[in-house]
């Protein structure tokens, strides 16, 4: 995670798409900026889910079987849905840098986090939840 941090980090700094540290105002409009292109990725996402759903659904009104119409459309939305994944993190990763985060240790320290203030019984309820 982190040498991938870094080497977007160098990308997005050769194509002078890093968020803006030249003052309050500047860093200001470059924050908002930013946060309304990831949000434009995350939609993205949702996009490609909606596809998906959508191929499913015409293939099981052509007569395939639920679980194979799934499983086909998941993989004719993969790729794409993958590149928007790529874009989400690659956003992500700025707002990291201008905040001067080491992403890997914040992802230790939130699953931590989460490990301790969560009761074994709210987890235990949470994966019967999820079968
Ligand atoms: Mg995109």
């Amino acid at each position: 995670m982190k040498s991938m941090h870094r080497e977007l980090e160098n990308f997005q700094l050769q194509k002078g798409w890093e968020i803006s540290q030249d003052g309050a105002g500047k860093s200001t409009e470059s924050l908002l900026l930013n946060h309304m292109l990831l949000t434009t990725e995350i939609a993205e996402i949702a996009e490609e889910l909606r596809r998906m759903l959508n191929i499913a659904y015409e293939m099981k009104e052509e007569g395939v079987e639920g679980e194979k119409a799934f499983q086909l459309a998941k993989e004719e939305v993969a790729e794409d849905i993958g590149k928007e994944i790529a874009d989400s993190i690659a956003y992500l990763c700025k707002f990291a840098t201008f905040f001067q985060r080491d992403i890997e240790q914040d992802i230790r320290n939130k699953l931590n986090e989460i490990n301790t203030r969560t009761k074994p019984n709210l987890q235990k309820r949470m994966k019967e939840e999820v079968k």
